[in-house]
């Protein structure tokens, strides 16, 4: 999902649309802003669909007034797939020191038994979200003030969050001791703006401050400015290798490092790794662009856009039934003939999970003439589900849960299969070392089974580790 709040502006909640507009590869399926002007309170706006078919009227936007407003693009891992309003957030409580919006990026992994928990004891749930738990711990704090309320609640979640909230005079950011997802802040104009990425300050013309640090809240106010607060303990961070990999977008800044000099590092160290006689490199569009550019620098082998991507087609990945998603491919992407026609070519994508694309990519390369088919692949063998906020599916679906590199290249039936090692992954985000064994820098959990934060829901369903 996306994140992104405002304080200190006039008409808070376009400032919000916009960067939800530049967020919006985070989440597809539907979109939200909530806004507080003082005279007329808080307002809000849920829908389905993307934020440029719905956030851009006029008279929807007149409903949204005030100086302060937060907003979240949803891309459902946790609750129930597909059509629910009542799932979109941002989620809305009414305590007696006044009313709390949050929007949560991110995946509670103990949100089964805090739910049981709170239904004991009353707490009555209107979505099947996993975030709204965040809300009914904060209606059973005694703390006097909401960000202390939150502080409370987020000590008992466990898994990976960044926050964003507000109250009727300040705008919230949290982000997990482990700081698995990402949260950065910005300045715009006389006020302050927090987002899931630096491509959305980008487009508002805020101008990056810093990340929210892992373990780190911050209370934002027209009137005080940034405060800090360290509500849990401190720990190693664990920031997800796969926002690197994927999931951002890459002309986002992570860490200091542009994600699209990362992703075409990775193509560098994956070359280097598993090179191979070919014609042509050709990325699968858009995820695979910047490391196949990366592979032909390296590799000295032509780049060539082999397949077109039509624009008018979103992530295929998170469109949330397997059915849309085969379709998917074909609606998305096309052989470019007289470019492949003849040649060895090597098709370098991000990732490979069910192996759906890859296949299909693969039968539409060959019938359009090709001689023989690499592929080259921008991460490690996706071999366990993430429990952190990105929709991978159970473990018996993966490909290499249950395939060694071997079989998924005769699955695949390609004429080679290659994935960047783990340590050429950590060379490619910066880490010289590459992964450190005992202690690795990210959390790479899809790709090494290592869970830097016990999944207790899934343990409990009989998920065995
Ligand atoms: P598959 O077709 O193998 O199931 O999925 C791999 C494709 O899904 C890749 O092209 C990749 O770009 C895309 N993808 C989109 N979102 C995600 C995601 O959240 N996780 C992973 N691993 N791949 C994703
Ligand atoms: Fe990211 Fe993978 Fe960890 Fe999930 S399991 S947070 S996708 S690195
Ligand atoms: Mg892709």
């Amino acid at each position: 999902c996306g994140i992104f709040g405002v304080v200190g502006v006039t008409d808070a909640a376009n400032f919000v649309a916009l960067g939800l507009h530049a967020l919006q590869h985070r989440g597809q399926e539907a979109g939200g802003i909530v806004s507080h002007d003082p005279v007329e309170g808080f307002n809000s706006a849920r829908r389905f669909g993307y934020v440029r078919d719905n956030f851009t009227s006029q008279t929807l936007m007149k409903t949204l007034p005030g100086p302060l407003a937060i907003g979240h693009v949803r891309y459902s891992t946790a609750g129930s797939k597909g059509a629910a309003i009542r799932d979109v957030q941002p989620f809305f409580g009414e305590f007696s020191m006044g009313g709390a919006a949050i929007a949560h990026n991110g995946n509670i992994t103990n949100a089964d038994a805090l739910r049981r928990e709170l239904i004991e004891r009353g707490s009555i749930f209107q979505s099947s979200s996993d975030s709204e738990c965040i809300i009914h711990l904060m209606a059973r704090s005694l703390q006097q003030n909401i960000p202390e309320r939150m502080e409370d609640a987020l000590r008992r979640v466990e898994g990976a969050f960044s926050v964003v909230a507000m109250t009727r005079t300040k705008l919230i950011g949290v982000r997990d001791p482990l700081g698995v997802r990402p949260l950065v802040l910005g300045k715009v104009g006389d006020g302050w703006c927090l987002s899931s990425e630096t491509c959305a300050l980008d487009i508002i013309g805020a101008e990056y401050v810093r990340e929210i640090e892992p373990g780190e809240m911050v209370v934002i106010s027209a009137a005080k400015g940034v405060e800090s607060v360290r509500p849990f303990r401190p720990r190693p961070s664990k920031f997800c290798i796969f926002e690197h990999v994927y999931f951002s977008r890459p002309d986002s800044i992570i860490g200091g490092r542009s994600v699209y000099e990362t992703r075409r590092q990775i193509g560098v160290e994956l070359a280097k790794e598993s090179p191979v006689e070919a014609d042509l490199v050709c990325p699968v569009p858009d995820s695979g662009t910047p490391a196949a550019i990366g592979f032909a620098a390296e590799s000295g082998i032509p780049f060539g856009l082999g397949i077109t991507r039509n624009q008018y087609m979103g992530r295929t990945f998170i469109e949330p039934t397997e059915q849309i998603r085969n379709m998917g491919v074909r609606l998305k992407l096309n052989v470019n003939r007289a470019l492949v026609q003849g040649k060895r070519v090597i098709l370098v994508d991000d990732s490979v999970v069910r192996g759906t694309t890859s296949r299909k990519i693969k039968e539409m390369i060959l019938d359009a003439g090709a001689a023989e088919v690499h592929f080259r692949i921008a991460s490690p063998p996706t071999a366990w589900p993430c429990f952190y906020g990105v929709d991978t599916p159970q473990r018996e679906k993966l490909l290499a849960a249950t395939m060694s590199e071997e079989e998924m290249r005769e699955h695949l039936a390609v004429d080679s299969l290659k994935f960047i090692s783990l340590d050429g992954l950590y060379r490619a985000v910066g880490a010289t070392e590459g992964r450190k064994a005992d202690c690795p820098q990210y959390c790479d959990a899809c790709f090494s089974g290592e869970y830097p934060v016990a999944p207790t829901d899934m343990i409990a369903k009989g998920f065995q580790l």
